[in-house]
């Protein structure tokens, strides 16, 4: 049996982050991880994989600079699988390393097999051809992710029918693509596939794409998508796929019905516990098949933590990591200079074009009863805009009225997931929108377009004022 202050079942983002918290803080620390290598979703199956895919796309496609230098460029014809995912192989295999080597630099035991819980101080983990090992340990992480969920009518069995982690496994490229579910995930493998010019049929139940966003960025999401070529189905559904010899079926709901090629069903994750015998360990999972925790990230039993995806919203690789960190400081009783994940986080979607938001829409200021006003600067009449060519971004500040603190920061063009932390930290230093309007940006930049959202609010407010008193009578 060997003993630790800290066991981590899982080295995805959560598990890789909390194991080298605890470690730099000198615990001595088991990582148990059943794949060949570290890293999970975020660095195997989701988050780098389709990032990196999203980058292959744009440069082939050409499709961020086209049409810059009065040439109109084609998409390579006969792009094969193995150059679509050489990049993607180049960049996961790097990252693992560095995963491996972080790991390593803090002395972390990393032990390769399935972990289960024998009691609650207690992991075994079995792995083909090796002795069982029994680990005990004062602290326990769960940080076993998600895995995508399967709905029970789509044939997976079929080749051409795959979930987010197949789709990386692909023997050719489709020729038409249906993308059944709109979520991020979904749109964003629409939107690579609709940029290497393959004919998608995105199809999702919802009447708007990705409802947490700003309605103004997903309707400039929903327009864009229609100049990639892609045909959105908004309340529709799949009644029943049909494989034929020439391609899948889709009966839908409203009684149409297509033939694609190949399908991705992008029907959201579940959390990943089925072989952790959680019960051993005096814990379930609640209502929606999740790992219950407090603000700390302890679950019921107080030495064992969870983070990231096991435990649910916001379920991203960025808030995983953080939860971690949070879950060791407490676990550990660390110096107390990381007791709360930041309440206010970015998020970022990777469709072409880019969006990233934090902070308030204007769909919940009005829930919310916020009396707010909108600035708006636009990426065509910025000078980096221009050179670029990204002419269709912009950042949009929704502020309260009238003393101007921001609220919330919405971004759609190129390299609003960077840009976005601009105003990430004007929120959380809770500023008003005269900071941008203070501040030398650089010229020509994007982050500029700040400054001219900032202006275009000022303008707002002017309004605002001048309309108020005429309201009142
Ligand atoms: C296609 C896609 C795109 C995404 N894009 C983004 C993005 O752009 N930005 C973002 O922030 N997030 C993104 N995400 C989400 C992000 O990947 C996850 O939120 C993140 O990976 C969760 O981290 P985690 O450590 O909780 O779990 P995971 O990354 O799922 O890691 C869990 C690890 O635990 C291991 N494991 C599970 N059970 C056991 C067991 N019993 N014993 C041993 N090991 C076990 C698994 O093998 C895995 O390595 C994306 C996800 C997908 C699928």
């Amino acid at each position: 049996m060997d003993t630790y202050d800290l066991i981590v079942i899982g080295a995805g983002p959560a598990g890789e982050k909390g194991a080298a918290q605890a470690a730099y803080f000198g615990k001595r620390v088991a990582v148990v991880e059943r794949e060949p290598y570290p890293g999970g979703a975020g660095t195997n199956t989701g988050t780098v994989p389709s990032k990196t895919l999203r980058e292959t796309a744009l440069y082939f496609s050409g499709l961020n600079r086209h049409s810059l230098y009065g040439v109109d460029y084609q998409l390579k014809s006969e792009l094969t699988v193995k150059e679509l995912m050489y990049r993607e192989h180049e960049v996961v295999r790097s990252l693992r390393q560095v995963i491996s080597e972080n790991l390593g630099r803090h002395r972390i035991d990393v032990i390769h097999g399935l972990g289960s819980f024998e009691d609650p101080h207690t992991v075994r983990v079995v792995a083909a051809g090796q002795p069982d090992r029994v680990l005990q340990a004062e602290v326990i992480l769960i940080a076993t992710g998600s895995v995508p969920t399967r709905p029970t009518d789509a044939p997976f069995e079929d080749p051409r029918v795959h979930d987010s982690d197949e789709i990386l496994e692909l023997e050719r490229l489709p020729r038409t693509l249906a993308v059944v579910g709109a979520g991020v995930i979904g749109c964003e493998y629409t939107t690579i596939f609709g940029a290497l010019g393959i004919k998608v049929t995105l199809i999702d139940g919802r009447d708007r794409l990705l409802g947490f966003l700003d309605a103004e960025m997903a309707d400039q999401l929903r327009l864009q998508m229609g100049f990639l070529g892609i045909d959105l189905r908004l309340k529709e559904g799949v009644s029943r796929y049909v494989p034929e010899a020439g391609g899948v079926r889709l009966e839908l709901q409203s009684g149409d019905s297509l033939v694609v090629d190949q399908v991705l069903v992008a029907a959201g994750r579940v959390a990943n516990v089925g072989k952790l015998a959680i019960e051993r360990a005096g814990l379930g999972v609640n209502k929606r098949g999740l790992i219950a925790v407090n603000e700390r990230y302890q679950t019921s039993v107080e030495h064992i933590y969870a983070a990231g995806d096991v435990i649910g919203f916001p379920a991203l690789a960025s808030t995983s990591m953080e939860q971690a960190r949070v879950a060791m400081v407490h676990a550990f009783d660390l110096p107390k200079y990381k007791t709360q994940v930041a309440p206010i986080f970015p998020l970022a979607v990777y469709t072409i074009p880019e969006i990233a938001m934090a902070g308030e829409t204007e769909e919940s200021c009005r829930q919310h009863r916020i009396d707010y006003c909108v600035g708006r600067g636009f990426y065509r009449t910025n000078a980096r805009g221009q050179i670029t060519g990204d002419l269709s971004g912009e950042v949009k500040l929704i502020f309260r009225y009238p003393d101007k603190r921001l609220l919330g920061v919405h971004i759609i063009g190129e390299i609003a997931a960077e840009l976005i932390h601009v105003g990430l930290m004007a929120l959380q230093t809770e500023c008003t929108i005269d900071m941008f309007v203070n501040t030398v940006f650089n010229y020509p930049s994007l982050g500029d377009a700040y400054k001219y959202a900032a202006y275009d609010g000022l303008g707002a407010v002017q309004r605002r004022a001048a309309e108020s008193p005429r309201l009142h009578h």
